[in-house]
């Protein structure tokens, strides 16, 4: 499968005054041979192809009192810059930021709106996310309205000119998987003056690009594919333009403090180098079990929208163009129980939260999103892994039956 192949922007190195060949800035390359390669790294020092890790919180003045580049760490730091360069580059973004995991991205962004702007976002939608911003509403007075991502025009309703600053989407809802288009979400935006901010979390640019699309901020949970591995925790921002609101974004990361340790972002940048491998293998998995099980008689539907029958496909076609995402969920036939059995049935795909993983995992949503949950009570969410597919179909099978 071909990625778009792009012009990278020029990853200048932010914290070695004097040693330009620090990165190799050739970047006429995919994003395949960007990730792989840890945005092309080789420390000219060294000789070494892994970026290190920089533990260090202070960073010392020079005989002139001057700094080069960094000065304490929950400002910045160089592994965590590294990675940043690299993000920027596969997002086609003039920057990025980096973390101390995805909901810390979220609240710092939502800090640069102000009480009384409005900010639309689906109804159906990552639920921390939702909370977060039910409180804004509470405590904050900001205008939050939530609009239904199956309505025709449900957006353009909800958005009202000149006093909306922000529209909130994700491409694939969590955990519908209801497909909302992202060029059309982003001229909706534009015409009443808000900006477009992407969660693309379970889409990320391997598969669709929310900058190229129209999207002015994109958003990534990097505690699931990015990283890949379940084993760590992390936030992503990454802008179209550096513009007064990055620059009041980066100014609330260092002072709400919600920076990522250099140990993770070295894990992340670790886990994005087969990025590209994994959520294709993950995709076609999940492609193959959508088919085997769409008419399956235990189960009422099968919400993914690779399946030509899934009402967004087309609109989905259009806009991921490296593979459906490997995110799916079965409404199973019968009540939240006997969902809930088919979870703890299961002896391949684990019991368990969070998506993105290399391994698969089943959850029950509506048990974990608590009593307030709009998500549908017989509905399994599935994360799948790149486990091999015959087996995880067999595993399906042998807890439905
Ligand atoms: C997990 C997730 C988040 C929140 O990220 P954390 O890293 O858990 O803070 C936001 N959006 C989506 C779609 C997610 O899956």
């Amino acid at each position: 499968m071909a990625y778009p192949v792009q012009k990278h922007r020029t990853i200048t190195p932010p914290y070695a005054p004097g040693r330009d060949e620090f990165f190799v800035t050739n970047t006429d390359h995919s994003l395949e041979t960007l990730l792989t390669q840890a945005g092309h790294f080789v420390d000219p020092e060294t000789g070494a192809i892994v970026p290190p890790i920089h533990p260090s919180t202070t960073y010392r003045r020079d005989d002139r009192y001057e700094l080069h580049g960094f000065e304490y760490s929950r400002i910045a730091n160089p592994t965590g810059r590294h990675v940043e360069e690299v993000l920027a580059s596969l997002e086609g973004a003039e920057d990025a930021l980096l973390f101390s995991s995805g909901l810390a991205g979220v609240s710092t962004f939502l800090e640069t709106v102000n009480s009384g702007q409005r900010i639309v976002a689906p109804r159906v939608m990552y639920h921390g996310a939702a909370d977060w911003l039910r409180r804004l509403a509470e405590r904050r007075g900001m205008d939050v309205a939530f609009f239904d991502a199956t309505a025709p025009d449900a957006l353009e309703h909800a958005v009202l000119a000149g006093e909306t600053a922000v529209v909130w989407i994700e491409p694939s809802v969590n955990p519908t998987w209801d497909v909302i288009d992202v060029r059309t979400a982003s001229e909706t935006a534009h015409a009443a003056g808000a900006i477009l901010a992407v969660d693309a979390t379970v889409t990320p640019a391997v598969t669709l690009r929310a900058l190229d699309l129209g999207a002015d901020i994109v958003f990534h949970s990097g505690t699931k594919y990015l990283a890949g591995h379940s084993d760590v925790t992390a936030g992503v921002l990454a802008t179209r333009t550096v513009d007064a609101r990055w620059d009041e974004i980066r100014r609330a990361r260092t002072l709400m403090g919600g920076v990522l340790g250099p140990f993770e972002s070295w894990l992340l940048l670790r886990g994005m180098r087969t990025l590209h491998l994994r959520y294709e293998r993950q995709s076609a998995n999940a492609l193959a079990i959508a088919r085997h099980f769409e008419n399956h008689p235990g189960l009422e539907a099968v919400l993914y929208p690779g399946l030509e029958s899934h009402p967004g496909h087309a609109i989905a076609a259009r806009q991921m163009n490296g593979g459906f995402g490997a995110m799916l969920s079965l409404l199973v036939a019968g009540d939240a129980d006997d969902a809930r059995r088919v979870a703890t049935r299961t002896r391949l795909f684990v019991p368990a939260t969070s998506l993105g993983g290399v391994e698969s995992l089943i959850e029950h949503r509506a048990t974990v999103e608590g009593p307030d949950s709009i998500v549908p009570a017989n509905l399994l969410r599935l994360s799948v892994g790149v486990e091999r597919v015959d087996e995880l179909i067999a595993d399906l099978e042998q807890a439905l039956a």
